[in-house]
């Protein structure tokens, strides 16, 4: 069979056959993650995965170690269901030396697994069926499902390129007595924009006024580029109860596979999203909290290392693909680059998606997986660069086909 890449998960097809007898109504309107299926897809064709978002080099020495060490010190029970103490006490140091932030970790700090489990379990502990939930568009795909789980309707505000800037009047009209929580990515995949303090403001009013949640992905937060500095939302006025703050060791340690992630968020929210949490998967590894005990506690000279890394690949990424005829669009954070492929004359991003998977070698993520309608991302590939300086290479090396093959 030729493998094929789905449209947008949300309102797409299946391509098994289904027994409507035994396929729950909830399920229906999505299907598998895009990016992940091009991660299959990569491996099938022996193609460079720049798609789905991990890293093809090591972990820190150290952290790797400690979850060693927490194997052979018998850290292989359960933990208390919202984490370990001494992890959730190591995440409230974290974030009172790092943003000022005071934490209970006995009722404000839960352990989960992974952000992808945080952001699900804080909207089905939150949101009511009929209820709206406000993403910013271009989304990463997973928040199509996780609205869809909990009978929510999403409403979108739209990230106009260059600058993944949204216009504050559209974003007051997407607000509503409907409205119970907005979502947050920053820095935000995909597009890597960093939200301004000033944005921040627009946002944190709005959530007071319409008395809403926000829910912040902030997986990225130590991801940056040419002086962006990240803020949390849940520090702007009036948001520190009203801010439900997801992050996870997987993208600054380099440990995707780990999926251990945390939820930050006031008493009440926190008992609520536990109760889900606890019933969904009990609790995220034990020896992997054990280690990020010590991830958390390597310091800023370790931060500013991943910065100068990721700067580099960040750099070099750029350069590979203008040359190739790409236009990018910069990020300022996070491990993306969006590119513009409306040049390049393919009908639309599948089609240039498959192109590069099966005749340069290349996978990348369609544009159109992060948007509702798909037409708005027709345009658009998404390349990650968390990759090796050789895997990067081998990469610009396939894609310095691109000129002969598409002109
Ligand atoms: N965040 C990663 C990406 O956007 C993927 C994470 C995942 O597949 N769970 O590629």
């Amino acid at each position: 069979m030729t493998p094929t890449i789905q449209k947008q998960s949300v309102g797409g097809a299946s391509a098994t056959p289904v027994r409507p007898r035994f396929r729950s109504a909830r399920t229906q309107n999505f299907t598998e993650s895009v990016i992940r299926e091009m991660t299959r897809l990569a491996v099938l064709h022996d193609a460079v995965n720049l798609a789905q978002g991990f890293p093809d080099f090591g972990a820190p020495e150290p952290v790797k170690a400690a979850a060693q060490r927490a194997i052979s010190e018998e850290h292989n029970q359960y933990t208390i269901t919202w984490g370990a103490k001494n992890f959730r006490q190591a995440i409230a140091v974290h974030y009172r030396e790092r943003h000022a932030l005071e934490f209970d970790p006995e009722r404000e700090v839960t352990v989960v697994c992974g952000s992808t489990e945080a952001m699900i379990a804080s909207l089905l502990a939150t949101a009511n069926p009929g209820e709206e939930v406000i993403v910013f568009e271009p989304y990463y795909e997973n928040y199509g499902p996780d609205t869809w789980l909990c009978g929510a309707q999403r409403k979108l505000v739209r990230l106009n390129p260059p600058d993944w800037t949204f216009d504050p009047a559209e974003l007051r009209r997407a607000f509503s007595s409907r409205t119970k929580a907005i979502i947050v990515t920053n820095p935000h995949n995909p597009t890597g924009k960093v939200f301004s303090r000033e944005e921040l403001g627009v946002i944190a009013e709005l959530c007071n006024e319409f008395d809403t949640l926000a829910i912040t992905d902030e997986i990225y937060e130590h991801i940056l580029y040419d002086g962006a500095h990240h803020i949390p939302l849940m520090t702007m006025p009036g948001m520190r109860d009203r801010t439900i703050l997801v992050n996870s060791l997987s993208k600054t340690f380099s440990v995707t596979g780990w999926r251990v992630g945390w939820i930050l968020a006031a008493p009440d929210l926190s008992d609520s999203i536990r109760k889900v949490h606890d019933f969904l998967t009990v609790n995220a590894a034990a020896p992997m909290q054990q280690a990020g005990i010590l991830a958390l506690g390597l310091g800023e000279s370790f931060h500013e290392d991943l910065r100068a890394k990721y700067k580099q690949r960040r750099d070099l990424m750029l350069g590979v693909l203008e040359r190739a005829g790409f236009r990018c669009f910069v990020p300022k954070g996070a491990y993306y680059i969006m590119a513009d492929i409306s040049g390049f004359g393919f009908a639309d991003d599948h089609a240039f998606a498959r192109y590069l998977l099966e005749e340069i070698g290349v996978a990348a993520v369609p544009g159109s997986s992060f948007f509702e309608d798909p037409a708005d991302g027709h345009g658009l590939i998404r390349f990650c660069f968390c990759k090796k300086i050789e895997t990067l290479e081998e990469a610009a090396s396939r894609l310095s086909k691109m000129r002969t093959a598409s002109r």
